[in-house]
């Protein structure tokens, strides 16, 4: 362990789940750009040229570089592309580009071997290295399990001794979906198994006195990545380890999608002080990468600072034991609520409420942004799949009729006045809720609360019965741990009351360019974080210089990342690399264009047979390239159609949706 010994208690992931904490990595050089200790959570990506390419390559590189990357990944395939990282680096040299390169090696020791001699860091997957994922043994014995570790040992060795000749740097790059049959066998496709197969490896190189050392637990499951790294920090605690966290989600796709997910993944582990690089992997051009990890780094720089300042002297939150009994991090949980009016809470799905108070309340066509598709012509609506269950008027009344299932919130005093109340509910504030006696309805009160409230003489006022859901506020500054910190004691009080999650993004001072993504960013990492965690009974996202059809989106974004609530198709593709065979943007959007209606269906565009089908681990189906114009398609992890030509690849896809009675019609 090096000088900034680990300050975490074993047992923990974090430094704290209520004040904002880095835990502090051991620095590690990498080229001039060091990682971890006390340097800024750094930036990076990959390229999606062929490595024999130099000149595309290098031109790739310098515009990833100019969009802020700080150090460049490039595939090694083979010996032939290792050898060549050294034209590419003497070309970006010559142009005066410095970045630090690294080589990412799947299942060639010999190529990894010649590039940890030219690049200044090997990324090597503990899955595929010298290891194997060919499902032909099932069953390891102990001795079995050692002799394979020892194998590995003796595989691996002679890359550690290099990297530590040439100070090149390593990434052991866990994946979800390529653990090895050794790991698969013991600990199964679980984060622990993620863990264990990147420990050993780091065990390895510490017996070699190899400390040059980042790790990374990716998954395209959000949900699965958070579990995995903080059992990982866990693990390395216990055992005095600190290395550098490369956060991100593998194949989060493209648009609006890739940027909830990985929001909702690498957002979860910044705001607990976890992270020390982040490459966010979108099916995009690599340098629209850096841009989105830049966003959701740089809420992080003032955080410390700014916690502080509107905390001053006085401390709203009430210190919490690390970790409550009644709530594990390490694996999912939804928190057990009462069901309120049969509407939210319970096992019911996250309910989404927007704001429409400032829309214009005269035209039903608003409630298109909504999910309602108003026909002028019929003078109904008709729902969509990303329909709000909730819309909150204020004091505003409508001059038309809502729809007939859509409830619809008014401030209290406005509500008190409504004459006709049917699917109308009161949003209180806590006195007016206490205040409000016999005028509370028996049907569903909703309460605006914040987790300071909870240490107030009001909170213990609360008249509690079943129609009461909480409306959770927050204005920290650190207001995902804020909230987090309300939901942990409540579990704490035994209190089952329904929660409606709700962030404020005010966004004043963002360009027109930045809004949307920002707020996708932000809300994802904010709701996401809690959501991830089986907290949460509803989203309200209150942001009042984004349009509203953006910000219903983005609820169902956020829902549909943390798989919450699905409503609509998921796509798993990757953000290609050298290995790519087609060209993904154009495939995916192909393949969405014909399967965008197929709500829950999980499809997986891979780019390579190689790495493909482990990196989409629980897609239903998979479209992998598998040669030029060639496609080989998968049913869950079982190629069903090998190498057939791409021009029919997309109708044979549908072929089997239909066969296994997946597929319906789109609509007209
Ligand atoms: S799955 Fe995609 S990103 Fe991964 S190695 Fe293959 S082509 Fe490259």
């Amino acid at each position: 362990m090096n000088a900034d010994a680990v300050k975490m208690l074993p047992g923990r992931y974090c430094n704290s789940l209520t004040e904002y904490s880095r835990f502090v990595t051991r620095e590690v050089a990498i080229g001039d750009i060091p990682m971890g200790g006390s340097n800024p959570i750094r930036i990076q990506s990959m390229t999606t040229t062929d490595t024999m390419d130099t000149m595309g390559t290098v031109e790739q590189t310098i515009r990833m570089v100019d969009a802020g990357c700080e150090y460049v990944r490039i595939t090694a395939p083979s010996i032939k592309e290792a050898n060549n990282l050294a034209e590419i680096k003497k070309q970006l040299r010559m142009r005066g580009y410095n970045v630090p390169l690294v080589a990412d090696i799947h299942f060639t020791p010999n190529a990894a071997e010649v590039a940890a001699r030219i690049v200044e860091k090997v990324r090597v997957n503990p899955g595929n290295y010298a290891d194997k994922k060919k499902f032909d043994q099932i069953e390891y014995t102990d001795l079995e399990y050692r002799g394979e570790l020892e194998r590995i040992f003796q595989k691996f060795t002679p890359l550690v001794k290099i990297c530590k000749e040439y100070g090149t740097a390593m990434r052991i790059g866990t994946n979800h979906g390529s653990l090895s049959d050794r790991i698969m066998s013991r600990y199964g496709d679980t984060p622990q198994g993620m863990v264990e197969s990147a420990m050993e490896f780091i065990r390895m190189c510490e017996t070699l006195g190899y400390y040059s050392l980042v790790v990374s637990m990716k998954s395209s499951n959000p949900q699965v990545m958070v579990q995995a790294y903080r059992l990982l920090v866990q693990t390395m605690v216990a055992e005095g380890m600190n290395y550098p966290l490369h956060l991100g989600v593998t194949e989060a796709g493209d648009g609006e999608d890739g940027r909830i997910k990985s929001a909702v993944g690498i957002g979860t582990l910044l705001e607990d002080g976890l992270g020390d690089t982040v490459r966010v992997s979108l099916t995009e051009e690599p340098e629209a990468e850096a841009p989105v990890a830049i966003a959701l780094v740089k809420r992080y720089i003032q955080r410390k600072a700014e916690s502080e300042k509107q905390k001053g002297d006085e401390k709203k939150l009430s210190a919490l034991d690390f970790q409550p009994s009644a709530h594990s991090p390490y694996e999912y949980e939804k928190r057990e609520t009462y069901e309120a009016n049969a509407f939210i809470g319970g096992h019911m799905v996250p309910r989404v409420v927007i704001d429409l108070s400032a829309a214009n309340l005269k035209d039903p066509a608003v409630m298109n942004d909504a999910g309602y598709i108003y026909s002028a012509l019929l003078d109904k609506y008709n729902m969509a799949e990303q329909s709000v269950d909730f819309v909150y008027l204020g004091d505003s009344l409508p001059s038309f009729t809502l729809p007939g299932n859509l409830k619809q919130l008014y401030n209290y005093n406005t509500w008190q006045k409504l004459t006709n109340k049917t699917l109308c509910h009161p949003l209180f504030t806590l006195h007016e809720y206490i205040a409000a006696d016999a005028n509370r309805t028996s049907a569903l009160n909703l309460v605006r609360i914040t987790n300071a409230d909870l240490e107030t003489e009001a909170f213990g006022l609360i008249p509690l019965d079943k129609s009461l859901v909480f409306v959770l506020e927050t204005d920290e500054p650190h207001g995902m741990a804020d909230q987090r910190a309300f939901f942990l004691k409540l579990q704490e009080m035994e209190l089952d009351i329904p929660v409606i999650i709700k962030r404020s993004y005010a966004l004043a001072d963002h360009s027109q360019i930045d809004l949307t993504s920002d707020l996708q960013l932000y809300a994802a990492t904010d709701l996401g974080a809690l959501l991830i965690d089986g907290f949460g009974d509803g989203i309200w996202i209150d942001a009042p210089h984004v349009a509203t059809g953006v910000i219903t989106s983005t609820a169902f974004g956020i829902l549909q990342a943390t798989r919450s609530r699905i409503s609509k198709t998921e796509y798993i593709s990757c953000p290609s690399c050298g290995r790519t065979l087609f060209d993904l943007m154009v495939t995916t959007q192909m393949i969405r264009s014909r399967t965008s209606h197929l709500k829950g269906l999980k499809i997986g565009i891979m780019g390579c047979i190689v790495n493909g089908p482990g990196e989409m681990a629980d897609a239903d189906y998979g479209y992998v390239g598998s040669g030029t114009d060639k496609v080989t398609l998968y049913r869950g992890q079982q190629a069903v159609k090998k190498n057939i030509n791409s021009a029919n690849a997309l109708d044979e896809l549908i072929g089997i949706i239909r066969e296994d009675g997946n597929w319906i019609e789109p609509a007209e």
